[in-house]
């Protein structure tokens, strides 16, 4: 199979390696020297110019939002033909993706939303969760293709139902890491050690991959790796938010997790990890960790 690959970053990097294994795979990328490097690398082709990713049978995006996916479509679309599946892995919004699944249909072309769970680590060594939104024979051709980057790969719905589904449960994550946060500084302020408290809190009904993984190594340990952008986290929780509102959903929670991981972004910056709001949370509260 042809594969056009555009997009690659933290998480397009490694997936398009693994995929250069099965297919050919013309790999494209704003910054061209990395896509220079993976052609080197890691078995892919260059492409000389967008255009050539549309002699492909199948076009991979996994950019940062919908907004970057569009662009790029709107340049490709003259080029597109007939049976052409476009898999977009991007966080995107499900409403956008809609709309480009429409326009892609009018020249004949699949789109499916297939973001990605599992972070870089599971980017590089190929178990990613993929959440898919399409038809039944969109999912089954994804699928064929993904299964290189993912070990478990679902079927969520019609087009934007993977897309949905990733922002509602990257939300979750966001409303867990600031709550366990909260409460492990005020442990901490009753004199209460750091280990023991997650130690019990792991024991306990308060456990969730915060408590056991995320939080330990820097509340702990010191260690604040960049995994995932603030940025992009920050996104999500914005699109899920205005999805509740597009629903007149009451979510009182969701909406106040994305008002905090947007004042978080505004004080920590472009550059900050995820995981540093717990820094804004010990900030709210005049202390460091
Ligand atoms: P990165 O910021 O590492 O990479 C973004 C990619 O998009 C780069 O290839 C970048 O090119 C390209 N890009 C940015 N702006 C434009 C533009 N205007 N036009 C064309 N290309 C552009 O992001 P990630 O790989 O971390 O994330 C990608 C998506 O995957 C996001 O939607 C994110 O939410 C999601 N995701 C990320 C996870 C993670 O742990 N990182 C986990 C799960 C999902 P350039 O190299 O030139 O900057």
């Amino acid at each position: 199979m042809k594969i056009g690959f555009i997009g690659l970053g933290a998480m397009g990097f490694p997936m398009a390696r693994h995929l250069s294994k099965e297919h050919q795979v013309i790999v494209r990328n704003r910054t061209r020297e990395k896509a220079e490097k993976h052609a080197r690398e890691h078995g892919s082709t260059l492409a000389a110019d967008l255009k050539e990713c549309a002699s492909a049978d199948v076009i991979i995006t996994i950019l940062p939002t919908s907004k970057e996916v569009d662009e790029i479509v709107d340049q490709l679309l003259p080029h597109l033909r007939r049976g052409m599946l476009w898999i977009d892995a991007t966080s995107g919004d499900p409403n956008v993706s809609r709309a480009t699944a429409a326009r892609l249909n009018e020249k004949g072309v699949e789109f499916v939303d297939a973001p990605v769970t599992g972070a870089v680590v599971g980017a590089e060594n190929a178990t990613l969760t993929i959440m898919i939104g399409g038809s039944e024979k969109g999912f089954e051709r994804a699928r064929e293709i993904l299964r290189l980057n993912g070990k478990t790969l679902i079927h969520v719905g019609p087009v934007g139902s993977g897309h949905a589904i990733k922002v509602l449960t990257n939300s979750i994550m966001g409303a867990t890491v600031w709550i366990t946060s909260e409460c492990m500084l005020l442990a901490k302020q009753l004199g209460i050690d750091m280990k023991t408290a997650f130690a019990v809190t792991n024991a306990g009904s308060g456990r969730s991959n915060a408590s056991e993984n995320l939080l330990p190594m820097r509340l702990v340990d010191g260690k604040w790796p960049l995994v995932f952008k603030l940025a992009h986290h920050d996104k999500d929780i914005r699109i899920a938010a205005a999805l509740s509102h597009q629903q007149h959903a009451s979510t009182p929670m969701l909406a106040l997790t994305s008002q905090l991981f947007t004042a978080a972004l505004h004080e920590l910056g472009d550059g900050a990890d995820y995981i540093e709001v717990a820094k804004i949370v010990a900030k709210m509260n005049g202390t460091e960790w």
